[in-house]
């Protein structure tokens, strides 16, 4: 009775030890599969969160943005952050310049020098295809497009009609003469004329020293060949002498836009507020406030 006692107990003892094996076994397999289960979702999660980041690096169009980034900076459109000058100008420019040169290259010198008259907004204004005509030849087929208008009281002042009308209006209010008095050389030139001005002043390297950016100076003075505004119908060389004519000329849209060249009138087309709204700095020379480009 005994023996079959402790057969018992012992059996008892070895059903226990495999119930406690077995449990051992799947709470083990249960832990297993809840880390992997786990340890995926917070791979897939990661992955989620990189994935998301980097669609918002493409659709913000941000670069160098990184999908392990943190807070990934936005592009200022989204931000808010105003424009700088140069930002404000080249957006006013580019739906007229098509191709922005090139930092440091002499198209870029130019720009910087003459293309103020680039943000002209009116759709009857007719800008050049480029910075540089060739010779005669190409200048004179740009002209041939413009619709011009004699300044009147003049003998052969033209200019672009929509110049020519701002010009005309501001004349009847004051009398503001031609830097001439009333010849052609002040208003609309051929390249010859630009060509011939151009060796007036500068000698046989300055153009050279130009190109090279080594010098400025004379870019107040002179328009290199196929450069000048004169070129465009947009520009006019006129005696202004007291503060009176400059007011009424900048209530016409017209504004001294290349520094130092103080005969030299741009027509720009807009109001005097405007003008620091589209990037323009203005710089004040002997009481005289130029409007230039904010190209460094
Ligand atoms: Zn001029």
């Amino acid at each position: 009775m005994i023996a079959i006692l402790i057969k018992y107990i012992y059996n008892f003892k070895q059903l226990m030890k495999l119930l406690v094996k077995k449990a051992k076994f799947i709470f083990t397999a249960i832990f297993i599969c809840l880390a992997l289960v786990a340890s995926n979702s917070i791979q897939r999660h990661q992955t989620l969160n990189n994935t998301q980041l980097i669609n918002q690096c493409l659709v913000a169009a941000v670069s160098g943005c990184s999908a392990n980034a943190q807070e990934p900076s936005l592009p200022k459109s989204i931000v808010n952050e105003p424009l700088s000058q140069q930002e404000r100008f080249v957006t006013a420019i580019i739906p007229n310049l098509k191709v922005m040169p090139a930092p440091g290259t002499y198209e870029y010198t130019l720009l910087r020098s003459y293309g103020a008259a680039f943000i002209n907004p009116a759709d009857d204004v007719k800008l050049p295809p480029k910075l540089i005509f060739d010779n005669e030849e190409d200048t004179k087929e740009f002209q041939s497009q413009l619709t011009l208008e004699k300044v009147v009281g003049t003998n052969d002042c033209y200019l672009q009609k929509s110049a020519a009308d701002a010009l005309n209006k501001a004349r009847l209010q004051f009398n503001i003469p031609l830097k001439s008095g009333y010849g052609a050389s002040d208003c609309t030139r051929s390249f010859a004329t630009n060509l011939r001005f151009w060796h007036k002043y500068a000698n046989n390297k300055t153009l050279e020293k130009v190109k090279e950016g080594k010098e400025t100076a004379i870019l107040g003075l002179v328009a290199p060949p196929g450069t000048s505004q004169h070129l465009w119908g947009l520009a006019i060389d006129l005696g202004v002498s007291n503060t009176k004519q400059r007011q009424i000329l900048n209530q016409n849209g017209w504004f001294q836009t290349v520094v130092k060249d103080v005969p030299h009138w741009t027509y720009l087309g807009v109001s005097a507020e405007d003008l620091p709204k589209l990037g323009f700095r203005n710089q004040v020379i002997q009481g005289i406030t130029y409007w230039l480009t904010p190209l460094s």
